[in-house]
C-alpha cells in the first residue's frame, strides 16, 4: 500500500485496473450522463393523463396534431438528470476557485436566507411604490454605503453587470461632452494594453475609438507615453486599479490630473475593488465613474452567467446624467425618479441618459450585498480587503519557488505567473491549467492579462483557509516540479480523471451543437 502526500492510505498500487470499462460507463458514482432527449421517449410523457375529450377548436384548425418533441421523463428521472448534471459542475461551494480577476469567493449563507425573506423575493416590480418602501429604502441604503465606501457623490443602481456598468459610465460621459457640445470632437479613448476585454468593447460600443497606452516595466500605466496621447480629441480614459496584473496603479492621481487637464474623463474599471475596499476611496484619486461588482466585492453569486450586478458610482461632474430610476427620500417617504428630463431650469439641457434596464436593477443582489455589507461592518470590508491582499502574497511567495511571478514585489489581491517556468518543459499554460483539474482545482485565469506570455493569474480571495492555500500551493508546486522534470504526456493528456477530458474549446465555440435532432434527421 502508497501513501498519499497527505500520509493517508492510497490504492494507487490497483492503478492498472483503472482502465477497466464498467458495463454501464459508470465510473463509481460518477454517472454517465445521457441528454434528457436520450434518456427520455419523446413519444412518452412522465405523467399519465386521461385522454380529454370534448374539446372545442377554438384555434381555426391551427391546433398541433403532431408531438412536440420533447423527452417524456418522469419526475424521479428529471430530478436525477438535473442533480446530476449540477454534480458535474464546478463552484465554490465544492473547493477553491481561484479564478484571477473574478474574486470567487465564498458566498456566506447569510445573506442567502435574508434574500429570501418574502418581504424581498416575492416583490412585483410593478408593484404601486407605496407598498414596497422597504425595498426602496434598502436600495436607498445600499446606495449610500456604496458612495460611502467609494466617496463618490451619486451611484447608479440599476445596471446588471460590471460591463452594463461600464456601458452606464461611459453612456455618461458621452452625454456630458455632448452637453459640452464636444461631443463629436472628442472621440478617443484610452485603455492600457493588460485592460478587461469589455473596457474597449464598451468604448467601441459607445461610438469611441480605443488607443492601447503601453504598460512600463513594472506592470504599471506608463505615465510618459499616456500624456503623449493626450489631445483635445481625447474623451477619456479607461483603467482598472489594481490593475489586471494585480498591481496597484500608484502613479493614479497624476493619471486623472493629466486626463482631467485635457478635457477628459477617468472612468476606473473597479471590478477588483475587493482589494481596496475600505483602505482607499476611489473618489479622493480623482475618478470619474466606477463600476462595482456587488458579484464580486460584495458576495453575491456568480459564475456560469448567474445574475450579476454593476452598480456604478459617478462623479459630481457626470451624476446629472444617470440613468433612471433612482431613488429618492422625501419626509421619510420612499419614491422612484422616472423623468428624464431634468426639472430644474438651471439645469436644461443637462439630462439623464434615460433608461438602462427595465426596472430598478437585481434587487436579490441587492439584498444580498447589503446583508454583506452590515454582518462586515466597516472594519469587516476592511479586513477582508486585506485578507484578500495577504493570501494572494502567501500564494505568490510560496510559489516563487518553482513558479516565476510575472513582476517583482508584493502583488495586491492577486498573484500573476508568467509561464518562463515551463520553458524547454514541452508544457504549456493550458497543459498546467488542465493538469490543476486532476488535482481537484478550478484552473486559474489563462493568456490574461495579455500583456504576460502564458499568464496565470491566481486570486485566492479573503475566504480561504490557511490550511486550503498549503494544499493548493502544494499541489501546484509538485505540478511545477514534475513539468519539469520531464513528464509532458500526464500534462498533455489532462485533465485524465474528468468525465469529459480535454475539449476542443474552439470547435465549441466556434461550432456550437445546440440543437439536439433525432437520429436521422440532420
Ligand atoms: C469581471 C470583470 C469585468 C466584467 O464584469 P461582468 O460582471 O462579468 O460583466 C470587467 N472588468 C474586470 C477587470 C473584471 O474582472
Amino acid at each position: 500500500m502508497t501513501m498519499n502526500n497527505q500520509g493517508r492510505p492510497s490504492r494507487a498500487d490497483n492503478a492498472a485496473l483503472i482502465s477497466t470499462p464498467t458495463f454501464t460507463g459508470n465510473k463509481a458514482l460518477q454517472i454517465e450522463e445521457l441528454l434528457s432527449f436520450e434518456i427520455g421517449s419523446i413519444s412518452q410523457t412522465g405523467v399519465d393523463i386521461a385522454a380529454s375529450t370534448g374539446n372545442v377548436d377554438r384555434l381555426g384548425g391551427l391546433h398541433r396534431d403532431d408531438d412536440i418533441g420533447l423527452p417524456g421523463l418522469s419526475e424521479p428521472e428529471t430530478m436525477r438528470h438535473f442533480v446530476r448534471l449540477s454534480q458535474k459542475n464546478f463552484a465554490i461551494d465544492m473547493g477553491p476557485f481561484p479564478l484571477g480577476s473574478c474574486t470567487m469567493k465564498h458566498n456566506p449563507r447569510l445573506n442567502e436566507k435574508v434574500a429570501r425573506l418574502s418581504g424581498f423575493s416575492d416583490l412585483h416590480p410593478l408593484a404601486p411604490q407605496a407598498a414596497v418602501q422597504g425595498a426602496l429604502e434598502l436600495i436607498d441604503r445600499l446606495a449610500f454605503w456604496l458612495k460611502e465606501l467609494t466617496g463618490m457623490p451619486a451611484v447608479a443602481m440599476s445596471p446588471k453587470a460590471g460591463a452594463h456598468g461600464e456601458l452606464c459610465g461611459m453612456m455618461a460621459i458621452k452625454s456630458a461632452l455632448d452637453a459640452r457640445g464636444e461631443g463629436d470632437k472628442r472621440k478617443r479613448v484610452l485603455a492600457p494594453e493588460s485592460a478587461h476585454g469589455t473596457n474597449p468593447a464598451t468604448a467601441v460600443q459607445c461610438g469611441f475609438k480605443v488607443e492601447a497606452i503601453p504598460a512600463d516595466a513594472t506592470g504599471r500605466v506608463d505615465l510618459s507615453a499616456l500624456k503623449e496621447k493626450l489631445g483635445d480629441d481625447v474623451a477619456g480614459i479607461m483603467v482598472t486599479n489594481p490593475n489586471t496584473c494585480g498591481l496597484f496603479e500608484r502613479d493614479i492621481r497624476a493619471i486623472a490630473d493629466a486626463v482631467h487637464d485635457a478635457g477628459g474623463y477617468f472612468y476606473c474599471d473597479g471590478a477588483n475593488f475587493n482589494a481596496i475596499a475600505g483602505k482607499v476611496r476611489p473618489g479622493d484619486l480623482g475618478i470619474d465613474a466606477m463600476h462595482i461588482n456587488l458579484h464580486k466585492t460584495f458576495s453575491t453569486p456568480h459564475g456560469g452567467g448567474g445574475p450579476g450586478s454593476g452598480p456604478t458610482v459617478l462623479s459630481d461632474a457626470l451624476a446629472p446624467f444617470a440613468p433612471v430610476p433612482y431613488v429618492v427620500c422625501e419626509n421619510g417617504i420612499y419614491g422612484l425618479v422616472e423623468t428624464r428630463r431634468a426639472a430644474n431650469a438651471e439645469t436644461a439641457g443637462v439630462d439623464s441618459m434615460g433608461r438602462m434596464t427595465a426596472f430598478h436593477g437585481q434587487m436579490g443582489m441587492f439584498v444580498r450585498a447589503l446583508a454583506y455589507m452590515m454582518s462586515h461592518g466597516v472594519d469587516g470590508v476592511r479586513q477582508a480587503a486585506e485578507d484578500a491582499v495577504l493570501n494572494a502574497n502567501y500564494v505568490l511567495a510560496r510559489l516563487k519557488s518553482e513558479m516565476t511571478p510575472a513582476f517583482d514585489g508584493y502583488c495586491m489581491h492577486e498573484a500573476l505567473f508568467d509561464d518562463r517556468f515551463l520553458e524547454g518543459t514541452g508544457v504549456e499554460t493550458i497543459d498546467f491549467a488542465k493538469a490543476m483539474i486532476d488535482e481537484g482545482y478550478h484552473p486559474m485565469t489563462m493568456y490574461f492579462p495579455l500583456v504576460v506570455h502564458g499568464a496565470m493569474l491566481i486570486e485566492p480571495t479573503e475566504s480561504e483557509s490557511k490550511r486550503e492555500l498549503d494544499l493548493f500551493c502544494d499541489a501546484l508546486l509538485s505540478l511545477a516540479k514534475r513539468a519539469k522534470a520531464g513528464e509532458v504526456e500526464p500534462f498533455k493528456a489532462a485533465p485524465i480523471y474528468a468525465p469529459r477530458r480535454r475539449l476542443d474549446e474552439t470547435a465549441a465555440a466556434r461550432k456550437p451543437v445546440l440543437r439536439w435532432r433525432p437520429e436521422g434527421d440532420i
